[in-house]
């Protein structure tokens, strides 16, 4: 299978080749360039597989059998050896018509810990297997940062730099991956935005010579292997609720469009997905686009669910692409007046499509928090921040056709000041992270400079 870029300049790759590279040279970003496609027999083969199998059985789809059935096996088991739970992504019912499939019973209790601790493994296996190491640089507005780490730590063929947001993530967060202190990481604390960080990265990947002296790679959700693993759990939900028979719905919290993305690309596979509902905070930019067409960024806000505080969807830039009927000339139109100008727009006929694949909507601090009470008044459960959102979502989309599965994002424990502040209650955490607030701490603070995390990257060697 060839991986070819969103803005069709930069060198058509293969599976390993795209995963190690991450971003496109050309800006874009690296999809297949033609998805794989089920029929509805070939899911029904599916429906008793455990989440390894189911995982095996997704990858090979992606690396058109380069990897071995029992390569991608010692990689999957490898990977997801530290779940907390037998069934790797459990599933709850909330209601007669709303499921909450729980995607954090990883070691840093998020779903990013799905894709990264697969992607770690695809690292060290493709690097060693080569014997070359890599620089990989990452920006993280809480959760990519510490899956990552936890997925990177200790691996010898990569060097991780981490930037988040000082002061902008939770203390777990930072925690979790401040107290990593292997060698081969490094968390750099940036004064700036989520965005500022991201702008970073993308200065490095765009200076050809760093790049390339450093062999930079990276493992933020612009790496199209981490969507495809993730298309794994889309799979593994809707098996459960009847596919191919019976058609589902997704409810999920996002931000940069990363996990939600993954849903359209099963649908694309032939899984039967009849609404893909997004939920967003007071940052809006997808829910505004959907409404309007316009994308339009505007200033950043911090709300209680951090990990979607963004105005740059990276991701949506693949989904967009589709939408345009994989028309290089006409997303890059848009992407560079995004780019320029902070907006584009589609126009009415477009949005009418994408309005056939996605509904969405937005919550404030103060619907949040009255999403996390009302969940827990109904079922008891204790839900973060982030979830919630999707809880809300697809209470709000009408929904009586088919049952929703909303993506449970992170564990409560990991939010504690919002779930107490909504239902007055400590969200334990769980057993393995009982000593994460008494573990000493390694970290740096930069400038919102480039051109200092060069220097620092440079002097690591
Ligand atoms: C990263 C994250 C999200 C948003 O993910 P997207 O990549 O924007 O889809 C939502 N919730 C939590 C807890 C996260 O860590």
């Amino acid at each position: 299978m060839k991986y070819i870029s969103t803005r069709g300049d930069a060198p058509v790759l293969d599976f390993e080749q795209a995963t190690l590279a991450g971003l496109a040279e050309d800006g874009g970003l690296y999809l297949p360039s033609k998805l794989p496609r089920l029929s509805p027999d070939e899911i029904r083969t599916l429906q008793n597989s455990d989440y390894i199998h189911l995982t095996v059985f997704i990858l090979q789809q992606f690396t058109d059998n380069r990897l071995s059935d029992s390569v991608l096996r010692g990689l999957a088991t490898k990977a997801y050896a530290d779940f907390n739970h037998p069934a790797i992504a459990p599933i709850k019912q909330l209601d007669e018509q709303i499921f909450f499939m729980e995607l954090f019973h990883g070691p840093t209790i998020a779903f990013k810990d799905f894709a990264l601790q697969f992607l770690g493994q695809l690292f060290q296996y493709f690097l060693s297997r080569n014997n070359t190491r890599r620089t990989i640089i990452g920006a993280t507005s809480g959760d990519t940062g510490s899956a990552a780490i936890a997925g990177l730590r200790g691996l010898d063929s990569v060097q991780l730099f981490m930037l988040h947001p000082a002061g902008r993530v939770s203390a777990v967060q930072r925690r979790q991956m401040t107290t990593v202190l292997d060698q081969n990481i490094c968390n750099l604390a940036v004064d700036g935005t989520f965005d500022d960080c991201q702008n970073i990265v993308k200065a490095l990947f765009n200076d050809p010579a760093f790049r390339q002296q450093h062999a930079l790679s990276a493992v933020n959700s612009i790496n199209w292997a981490r969507i495809a693993i993730q298309v794994v759990y889309y799979f593994k939900a809707a098996l459960a609720l009847g596919a191919p028979d019976r058609a589902v719905n997704f409810a999920v919290p996002t931000g940069n469009f990363g996990n939600v993305l993954a849903g359209y690309i099963a649908k694309q596979m032939g899984l039967p997905i009849e609404r893909l509902i997004i939920g967003s905070n007071k940052n809006d930019i997808l829910t505004r686009f959907f409404e309007t067409g316009r994308m339009e960024k505007r200033d950043v806000y911090a709300t209680l669910s951090p990990s979607m505080d963004i105005q740059i969807s990276s991701n949506f830039e693949r989904y967009l692409f589709e939408l345009m009927q994989r028309d290089h000339a006409h997303l890059k139109h848009c992407m560079t007046q995004f780019s320029q100008q902070g907006r584009f727009r589609i126009d009415k006929s477009l949005l009418k499509k994408a309005q056939q694949d996605f509904s969405a909507y937005r919550l404030d601090d103060g619907q949040i928090t009255e999403e996390i009470r009302s969940v827990y008044r109904s079922t008891g459960e204790i839900i973060d921040p982030h979830s919630v959102i999707g809880i809300a979502a697809a209470k709000r989309e009408n929904h009586a056709s088919a049952p929703t599965i909303v993506l449970g994002t992170a564990h409560p424990s990991k939010f504690p000041d919002a779930v107490k502040a909504a239902i007055g209650l400590e969200a334990q955490l769980p057993d393995h992270l009982d000593n994460l607030m008494h573990k000493p701490e390694k970290m740096q603070n930069v400038e919102n400079d480039p051109e200092e995390i060069k220097r620092i990257i440079q002097g690591s060697r």
